[in-house]
């Protein structure tokens, strides 16, 4: 494929102000990109490597803006480059306004179908800019700069636009990963009467199948999800539907080497996890820094280490084994197959009492002085999880059997221990040894689930103290849904004012400042009903208003600015604590406190 050709198409799309029109464009492109379709389908999110892959093209602003400079000609320099850059706030407009040799040679040839430049095809460009990744060493500068220049030389101005947001790895085309997706279910799985198949260059204006999108359907939809999750290749990914389909896309599997996003937790309490799943599994909460281990050797036969190679990577997927060589030493002597693991680094003092999580950054992104910084921050491996171990994947196993993996595969002190409860006081004392132990909280996981790569959802949950908690008047409250219909069950909280009411309505000696709804039982939802029902003052659909007089202890994790509420502030994660039976309202935390505690966080 031409590289103008893709520039149009990418003009297009930045012109197309709607998502699914825009999937719709990046669908036909897709299916129109024969054997450059991987390069495409991560040229149209501005990348040049694969997600997974932390290689950067390594090419500043300056040099860009001096490459762009060189190829407008003898007259133009950087410093004329950045002029224009203020003028017009990006790199592509700039690009775009300078009459590059590619310009000069479409006028030559009388022009063409709206692009075409000097033949620089999708291929080359990619081509030049994975060796110029690889550049390094003296004089790499230099080289770099000369292989851009010869890129812009031979480019249109379109071109010249989409190459140097390329170089920047921002296309600004709206094509974000959501959209790649539903493209390439669109383009290689649904079949439609009149598409073309194969992914063959059917149409050659281009417009044939310009149709709005049709909605993948929800498996399809999944299976390119799935695929991408495991593998964080776009590329790969499209070429795998279109060659294999959707078995294809099953059988995508992890690989050694290959980092996979790192799944997330929302905050939660224990309270939560046992009513939503009946068991919890519980383990510490680390503070430390995010690290996926993957371990290359041998299977079978304990290995001395020597033929195990070992890569470790951050929470962002970059390559951070440099930094980090005790890890990788450790993981090297005790793994004698290949694994994937999931854990958390912590710096310890010399009594290995885990040290503030600033620590461990020091040691995270160095690159010179490692041995003199090992030293001096001693890190700890606390591994949670287990992906993958000795050619099988373990995403979709339960949260117990790929811990069980785990404990085969690491030392006992390596491991970071799991409780299986269902029973808040056994939680809440695995949870005061936790903290008494110098870590953060704890991790509430639900037993069954599987491991979703890159998802913040329901299944892991984190629980960590409340810093300080606030007492708050309750002043309204909403009825519950489903089996909580007959209860209240989000309450509007309130801090006091010194304002008194100006009797119209305004400044009623209460400023809203949240809303709570968690860390709350069936029973106590039924108590609190009882205990607020006679309090209401008005109704309105689901909404009640309450006369100000109930107080209740909250635990949040953080008060933010928010135009939400009339304080002016939200709690972050409010959590229920208790009534304070023994509060008025008038004793009830004021906005002043509020304010206090903020400039203290
Ligand atoms: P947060 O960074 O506050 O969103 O908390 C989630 C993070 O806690 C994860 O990304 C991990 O880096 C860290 N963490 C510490 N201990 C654990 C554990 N036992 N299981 C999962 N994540 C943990």
């Amino acid at each position: 494929m031409q590289f103008a050709e893709f520039a149009a198409r990418a003009s297009e799309m930045e012109a197309e102000p709607a998502d699914l029109a825009t999937a719709a464009l990046v669908r036909d492109l897709f299916r129109e990109s024969g054997d450059e379709l991987d390069t495409v389908a991560r040229f149209v999110q501005g990348r040049v490597f694969p997600a997974w892959d932390s290689t950067t093209l390594d090419i500043g602003p300056r040099l860009l803006r001096e490459a762009v400079a060189r190829a407008a000609g003898p007259n133009v320099t950087a410093d004329d480059v950045e002029e224009r850059l203020a003028e017009e706030g990006e790199i592509g407009a700039v690009a775009a306004g300078y009459d590059f040799g590619g310009q000069r040679g479409l006028a030559a040839f009388g022009g063409g179908d709206g692009g075409g430049g000097d033949g620089l095809t999708v291929r080359e460009v990619d081509g030049t800019l994975r060796e110029l990744a690889a550049a390094t060493g003296s004089g790499s500068e230099d080289r770099k700069l000369s292989a851009l220049f010869g890129l812009f030389n031979r480019a249109s101005p379109e071109e010249a636009k989409f190459l140097a947001r390329l170089v920047l790895s921002e296309m600004r085309i709206g094509v974000g990963e959501g959209t790649v997706r539903d493209a390439i279910a669109e383009a290689f799985l649904v079949r439609e009467a009149d598409g073309p198949e194969d992914g063959e260059e059917e149409d050659e204006d281009g417009d044939e199948d310009d149709g709005p999108l049709t909605r993948a359907a929800a498996d399809h939809l999944a299976a390119v999800e799935r695929a991408l999750q495991v593998s964080n290749d776009y590329g790969m990914v499209a070429v795998t539907a279109r060659e294999e389909g959707l078995e294809g896309l099953e059988a995508v599997r992890l690989e050694v080497g290959r980092p996979v996003q790192a799944m997330l937790a929302q905050a939660g309490t224990a309270t939560d996890a046992l009513e939503e799943w009946g068991e919890a599994a519980v383990e510490r909460k680390f503070d430390g820094a995010r690290v996926q281990l993957h371990a290359d050797g041998e299977a079978g036969g304990k290995s001395d280490g020597d033929d195990i190679s070992v890569s470790v990577f951050s929470r962002n997927m970059d390559d951070v084994t440099d930094a980090l060589p005790e890890i990788a030493e450790f993981a090297a002597e005790h793994v004698d197959a290949p694994v994937i693991l999931d854990g958390e680094v912590v710096a310890v003092d010399d009594d290995g009492s885990p040290l503030p999580f600033q620590e461990v950054l020091r040691r995270f992104r160095r690159k010179h002085d490692v041995d003199r910084m090992r030293e001096e921050v001693r890190l700890e491996l606390h591994a949670f999880d287990c992906l993958h171990a000795d050619g099988e994947d373990l995403l979709d196993a339960p949260v117990t059997e790929r811990h069980a993996r785990l404990a085969e595969i690491l030392p006992e002190d390596a491991v970071s221990d799991l409780l299986v409860s269902n029973d808040e006081g056994e939680i809440a004392a695995f949870e005061e040894g936790s903290l008494a132990a110098g870590h953060e909280g704890i991790m509430l996981k639900n037993p069954d689930s599987t491991y979703s790569p890159g998802d913040r959802g329901k299944n892991w949950l984190k629980r960590k103290p409340d810093v300080e908690t606030v007492d708050l008047v309750v002043t309204g409250a909403e009825w519950g849904e489903g089996r909580r219909a007959n209860h209240l069950g989000t309450f509007l909280l309130s801090a006091r004012t010194d304002e008194g009411s100006d009797g119209q309505g305004n400044g009623d000696g209460y400023a809203t400042i949240g809303k709570v709804a968690t860390g709350i039982t069936d029973e106590e939802l039924a108590e609190l009903s009882e205990l607020l029902e006679p309090e209401i003052v008005a109704e309105d659909g689901q909404t009640v208003e309450l006369n100000p007089s109930v107080v209740f202890e909250v635990g949040y994790e953080e008060i933010q600015r928010s135009p939400t509420y009339s304080s002016g502030y939200a709690l972050r994660f409010p959590r229920f604590v208790a009534v304070r039976e023994d509060k008025a309202a008038a004793d009830a935390d004021s906005l002043e406190r509020i304010e206090r505690l903020v400039e203290s966080q």
